[in-house]
C-alpha cells in the first residue's frame, strides 16, 4: 500500500470523538461519502456534525453525496499538512451540498477547471479509509 498519511496524522484521525467523526468513517469504510443535513434550516455541513453548525439544532439526517462532482480550483503543497508531500488538494463542486476541499489523486499537470472529477476511496488502516477524487476518464 502506498504511503499516503504520516503516523502523526493517523494517531491524530484515531482520536477524533465526535460522534459524526466516527459515523463518517463507519460509511467511508462502506465506499460511501456520507455527510449531514439540518432538518431545521436545511443547511448542510461538510465535514459532517452531529448538530447544525448555522442554527446549533440537533435534528440533523445523514446522505450520501453524488459520486461525480467537478473540479473548481486546485493546487499543490510542496510541504503538505496531512499527506505524504507533494500533495494535490481542489477545491470540488459538489451538487446538492456546494463546494469542498478535497485531496485529488491525479497529477497537477494534467488537471483543468471544470473537469469532471469521481470520489474514490482509499484504505490507510483496516478502520480508516479516506476518501478522495479522480479525473473521470
Ligand atoms: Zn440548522
Amino acid at each position: 500500500m502506498r504511503e499516503i498519511i504520516d503516523a502523526q496524522t493517523a494517531a491524530a484521525l484515531r482520536q477524533f470523538g465526535d460522534s459524526a467523526s466516527e459515523e463518517f468513517y463507519r460509511r467511508l469504510k462502506a465506499q460511501r461519502l456520507c455527510t449531514t443535513r439540518c432538518d431545521q434550516c436545511g443547511e448542510a455541513a461538510f465535514p459532517p456534525r452531529s448538530f447544525c453548525p448555522y442554527c446549533h439544532s440537533r435534528q440533523i439526517h445523514w446522505f450520501e453525496l453524488p459520486r461525480r462532482a467537478r473540479l473548481y480550483a486546485f493546487t499543490q503543497q510542496g510541504r503538505s499538512l496531512r499527506f505524504i508531500a507533494p500533495e494535490v488538494i481542489g477545491l470540488v463542486d459538489v451538487e446538492g451540498l456546494g463546494r469542498i476541499l478535497s485531496r485529488i489523486d491525479a497529477p497537477l499537470e494534467g488537471l483543468r477547471i471544470g473537469q469532471e472529477l469521481e470520489v474514490a476511496f482509499q484504505e490507510l488502516t483496516p478502520e480508516i479509509w479516506v476518501h478522495h477524487y479522480r479525473p473521470v476518464n
